[in-house]
């Protein structure tokens, strides 16, 4: 069978949410079993969510976890100094634990944040990985592409400006992690939240694998399919939004 493909994406509400949300599904379109484990940042179940995945085609569950307080960002903080979207990604890895049986569903997990730009190919690069499967990610590590540099199979390195001192210098978009590694033979494997700035990717990965035995893709780490965009927030708009007097907004 054709293994599945779990994306999990953390979301919130905003402005952009909906137009993130549209790029993303429109990516996932073609997919063959593609299967969008989306968990919102919230205490409940948004409608605007709720209707979205109603709307979009795609086979997909719809989960919740609030992030609490004390891993929120407060106005003094650095951006970087909290990484955002953790609890909601456990709940995704948990999620799939409690309703998938890996001998039954084969299948990798992938963690797509939905302000980044996906190219559909990613997907079935991805689809084969056994352990953990790497690829460079555009607009990170202060360069052009960041990521692993592959030869023969192998990771031989690793590309980047910044954030070489990690023991995973990667993008949370630049790997996808066979089921069976969470499901079976680290069960307990999640995310943590680590103060320092760009050690969440590696606070998961160093409990389940190590750079040798990293598999490359796309092939051997040739191809950018994935950008780390980020979205302008649309200042004009949100200021006059609240200027307005309501007429009634179309959904
Ligand atoms: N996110 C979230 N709650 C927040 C902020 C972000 O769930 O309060 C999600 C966001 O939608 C995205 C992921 O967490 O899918 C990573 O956030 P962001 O893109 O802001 O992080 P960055 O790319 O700057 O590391
Ligand atoms: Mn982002």
């Amino acid at each position: 069978d054709l293994p599945t493909i779990f994306v999990v994406t953390p979301t919130f509400k905003r402005f952009v949410q909906k137009a993130e949300l549209t790029r993303l599904s429109q990516a996932f379109k073609s997919v063959k079993n593609l299967h969008w484990i989306v968990v919102e940042d919230s205490g409940d179940k948004t409608n605007l969510v709720a209707n979205f995945l109603r709307n979009s085609r795609l086979k997909y569950t719809h989960l919740n976890v609030r992030t609490p307080d004390t891993l929120r960002r407060h106005k003094n903080e650095k951006r970087r100094s909290k990484p955002r979207g953790v609890v909601q990604r456990n709940v995704g890895i948990q999620w799939i634990r409690n309703n998938i049986d890996p001998h039954r569903t084969p299948g990798v997990v992938y963690f797509a944040d939905d302000d980044n730009t996906y190219d559909s190919r990613i997907f079935d690069e991805m689809r084969w990985i056994k352990g953990v499967g790497v690829w460079p990610v555009a607009f990170t590590g202060a360069v052009r592409w960041a990521g692993p540099v592959c030869k023969d199979g192998q990771v031989i390195g690793f590309h980047a400006k910044w954030g070489l001192f990690r023991p995973f210098p990667i993008d949370m978009a630049a790997f996808a992690i066979n089921i069976k590694k969470l499901l079976i033979d680290f069960p307990k494997a999640e995310f943590l939240s680590p103060e320092k700035a760009g050690m969440l990717e590696s606070s998961l990965l160093t409990q389940i694998t190590t750079i040798d035995e990293l598999e490359p893709v796309t092939p051997n780490c040739s191809k950018v399919y994935v950008w780390h965009t980020r979205t302008e927030v649309p200042k004009d708009s949100i200021i006059g939004e609240r200027r307005m007097i309501k007429q009634g907004t179309p959904s």
